[in-house]
């Protein structure tokens, strides 16, 4: 294994990760999202431009929607840099991520200091 979490560690993070992934899904499902695509239910285009309210809310929850799909997205993509090995380096300079970022963050693409440089 050339990473520097050791296999405890990299579990522990997969766990969480897993366990965000299957939150955020359940949270776009219960949106009336699909959390395999980007489309919108068809709950939510029913009664589209029904009223302005509506349609604030509607916009209001794509909003939220999109938060959550990115969200998924960011945790999936972490899932798959560790089935590649390639988990817990930070994606520009290809520094190791130190275990406490990753603990608060496990889908953390950057380390801090990339991080903090990037608007
Ligand atoms: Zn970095």
């Amino acid at each position: 294994m050339s990473s520097h979490l050791d296999e405890a560690a990299l579990a522990a993070l997969r766990a969480a990760l897993e366990s965000e992934r299957a939150i955020l899904r359940r949270e776009i499902e219960d949106a009336g999202g699909d959390p395999d695509s980007g489309q919108v239910g068809v709950d939510l285009e029913r009664g589209f431009a029904d009223s302005a309210h509506a349609t604030a809310e509607r916009a209001n929850l794509i909003a939220v929607l999109d938060g959550l799909r990115g969200n998924l997205r960011e945790v999936e993509h972490a899932l798959a840099r560790m089935e590649a090995g390639r988990y817990g380096t930070c994606e520009r300079r290809g520094e190791p991520i130190p275990l406490e970022r990753l603990e608060a963050l496990p889908a953390a693409r950057l380390c801090i200091s990339c991080k903090s440089r990037t608007p």
